[in-house]
């Protein structure tokens, strides 16, 4: 397999359950006979993803289906409870202690809310200049001239880097997020919601941004998002997460023209277009059922217009309905 076929990050399989242990009074409440359990909630169920070198995958789904998630064990903040992670190839859970630093400072997380990600206490030429200095990647000589040049790829005003946060915007204060990350020349963003704090206007300033470090650094990007709106026009693929399982996978365009699963093409209805207006797409009917207890079967049953009797049954498995585009629903691709 050559270099451009091994995929950039690949998770096979991997699961993330969360479990609530029981206070010492619930404990009690259980010796004398009560029917009280931990609480056990799978977050992520057996996702396989992959994203290429350069790719740009946006992972949506409603809050709360594990998106965050998923995002925070690729970046390795977060364990996997089962499964591999492999970064170029490699499994992560093997790397020794090198290839595992290269793994961290290569995959960078931005987070939605960049004034909780970024401490008030301190300057920004600190937030966004302190680790290239600690790895190495510029010099105390040189710091001076590298901060400046990041933070002006980054649409910073280098003049204000005796600055703390509070003294920026929202979407000043997410640039420096970006910056931050981009000091330390990752080849990969994961961006959980990085937009989604922001109104519409700097939204868009934050995305032209976005599409503007992937183009000249070339960068590989998991961008996560509640918003199909906002995942289209920076992504080349898509993956669609519903209550812990990513339900269709597909190609930016094939995804748009011609939804598969019925979760996506409800998410999609919810999507303003002019171009789709003659469409009939089955609305998205009630809230998303708790993760504590998923549906049987499907876990989108007791929402989608389509179910059958075999859907409340039976798990549909992850199938190839056309080239590159994956999905799990029992309904005929034909
Ligand atoms: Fe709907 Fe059944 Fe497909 Fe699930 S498997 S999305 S319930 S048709």
């Amino acid at each position: 397999m050559s270099d451009t076929q091994t995929p950039f990050i690949r998770c096979e399989n991997i699961s993330r359950i969360f479990e609530k242990k029981l206070d010492f009074a619930s404990k009690a409440a259980r010796a004398l006979g009560a029917n009280i359990n931990e609480e056990r909630v799978q977050a992520v169920d057996s996702v396989d993803l992959h994203v290429m070198p350069g790719e740009v995958v946006g992972l949506v789904g409603e809050s709360g289906c594990g998106k965050s998630t998923l995002g925070r064990m690729i970046c390795g903040i977060l364990p996997q409870s089962e499964g591999n992670i492999f970064y170029k190839g490699q499994n992560v859970a093997e790397m020794n202690a090198k290839e595992k630093l290269d793994y961290a400072i290569n995959v960078q997380m931005i987070f939605q809310d960049p004034y909780a990600s970024l401490n008030p206490r301190k300057r920004v030429k600190d937030i966004i200049g302190e680790a290239p200095l600690y790895h190495g990647l510029t010099t105390k000589k040189e710091s001076d001239s590298y901060l400046t040049e990041v933070m002006e790829m980054c649409g910073l005003d280098p003049s204000f880097q005796n600055r703390y946060p509070h003294q920026f915007s929202g979407g000043q204060r997410q640039r420096i997020g970006i910056a931050r990350a981009m000091a330390v020349k990752p080849e990969c963003l994961v961006c959980d919601e990085s937009v989604a704090a922001l109104d519409v206007s700097i939204q868009a300033q934050i995305l032209n941004l976005f599409m503007d470090l992937r183009t000249k650094h070339n960068l590989t990007c998991l961008f996560i998002s509640h918003d199909l709106g906002v995942v289209e026009h920076i992504s080349d693929r898509i993956a669609v997460m519903y209550l812990g399982r990513i339900v269709e996978s597909a190609p930016v365009e094939d995804l748009f023209d011609a939804p598969f699963h019925p979760y996506t093409q409800a998410l999609l209805n919810e999507v303003p277009r002019l171009d789709k207006r003659d469409v009939e797409f089955s609305a998205l009917m009630g809230e998303i059922p708790s993760p504590l207890d998923p549906p049987s079967g499907c876990h989108f049953h007791p929402r989608c217009a389509h179910v059958m009797d075999i859907c409340k049954k039976e798990e549909p498995q992850r199938r190839e309905i056309a080239p590159n585009r994956y999905a799990c629903c029992h309904l005929d691709s034909k």
